[in-house]
């Protein structure tokens, strides 16, 4: 049976991204040996690497001055990566979720950490509106896209000091203005590649302000001076999301993409909220992510859930349920995954709430 796949991440990829990594493993770039055993130096992986970075700044509009690299440790390692080069003084975050929350963990080891706003009080159900960063901060820090809520911020914000975002979950699925940005980091498992490699897009005169020294690893100038070749990178994933980016470009880039993931989280959005037996778990249409989407039984149906969960996965839903913070399910739709799969999902729902 066609299975339709949910997951929040690693999840699913292009199929022309799988396909093209299967023949890169038998042969990659006419060299007779697999992408797993060729020097990430040979001028075909060098080439590979370059394309992956040249399409990030088109599909994003990078403007110049900026440098993408690509590194390992996940955007977990960011996290750290981030107050290193980046935190003098004092910075501002904001926390809207577990995500948040452990960036926060990472740049406490550094100084003062200004919280200048959470959604704790509700669950991380919203994404806060009105809070001040203080002019002093060396930057502000937040997520995007927080994957475990299913909530989003639909623009990017306005703040004084220089801008560091998490876009792990829903970086290329719609437009946004780089230019507002000292940095861009994200794990690349949600929305690129499989997992292994995390994409950083830096504004080159954001650094050199620390006076610490910066081990050489964690030192964003070590890796944008080497374009990602001061160590081995990881060879496969890059592949993989150079894959990715093709494909998304073949479709049109982001705008297009953006367009096609409003109408997939329309669909199942709607179903919602139509369904008796469903509620979402963000109150505020405007805060809900068009990535992941996230919903529990309504009060009188409660007891029923587990019943949906296992029609659901009878009718080849994959990945469905919910964090364990959350609850409930959770459908993650990131670009590559079909409308098509949003149809079958809603008309699971539709489905099972005819029995009731
Ligand atoms: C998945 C995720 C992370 C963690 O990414 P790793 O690459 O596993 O470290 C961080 N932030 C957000 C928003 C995520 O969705």
């Amino acid at each position: 049976m066609k299975k339709h796949n949910f997951y929040a991440g690693p999840s699913i990829m292009p199929q022309y991204t799988n396909l093209q990594v299967i023949e890169a493993i038998k042969d990659f770039a006419g060299t007779g040996l697999s992408i797993m055993e060729v020097s990430h130096r040979s001028k075909e992986f060098v080439a590979v690497m370059d394309s992956a970075v040249a399409h990030v700044k088109e599909l994003l509009d990078v403007p110049a001055g900026y440098s993408v690299i690509f590194l390992g440790g996940g955007a977990s390692l960011q996290f750290a990566m981030v107050p290193m080069n980046m935190f003098e003084k004092k910075a501002a975050y904001i926390n809207t979720g577990e995500w948040a929350g452990k960036a926060i963990k990472e740049a406490r080891l550094f100084g003062e950490v200004v919280e200048v706003a959470s959604s704790k009080d509700h669950n991380f159900n919203y994404i806060p509106k009105n809070f001040d960063v203080p002019a002093d901060a060396d930057y502000f820090h937040f997520t995007t896209n927080n994957t475990i809520y299913g909530t989003e911020w639909k623009k990017d914000p306005d703040v004084s000091v220089p801008l560091v975002a998490d876009m792990s979950s829903d970086i290329f699925s719609r437009p946004i203005d780089v230019s507002k940005y000292s940095i861009i980091y994200g794990g690349a498992q949600k929305n690129l590649a499989p997992a292994g490699v995390t994409f950083v897009i830096i504004k080159d005169s954001a650094l050199g302000r620390v006076t610490r020294p910066i081990p050489t690893m964690l030192n964003y100038k070590t890796h944008i001076d080497k374009e990602s070749m001061f160590n081995t990178p990881p060879v496969l994933p890059v592949f993989a999301a150079l894959k990715t980016l093709e494909w998304l470009k073949q479709k049109g880039g982001v705008d297009a993409m953006h367009k096609i993931n409003m109408e997939k989280a329309a669909l199942l959005y709607d179903e919602i909220e139509r369904n008796k037996l469903f509620v979402p778990t963000v109150p505020d249409p405007e805060d809900r992510s068009l990535m992941n989407v996230c919903f529990v039984m309504s009060e009188n149906y409660k007891e029923i859930e587990k019943e949906f969960a296992a029609y659901a996965k009878l009718k080849g839903m994959v990945g469905i349920e919910g964090h364990r913070s959350v609850g409930g399910f959770r459908a993650s739709l990131y670009n590559a995954l079909p409308i098509e799969s949003v149809k079958a999902l809603v008309e699971c729902m539709k489905e099972f709430a005819n029995k009731y």
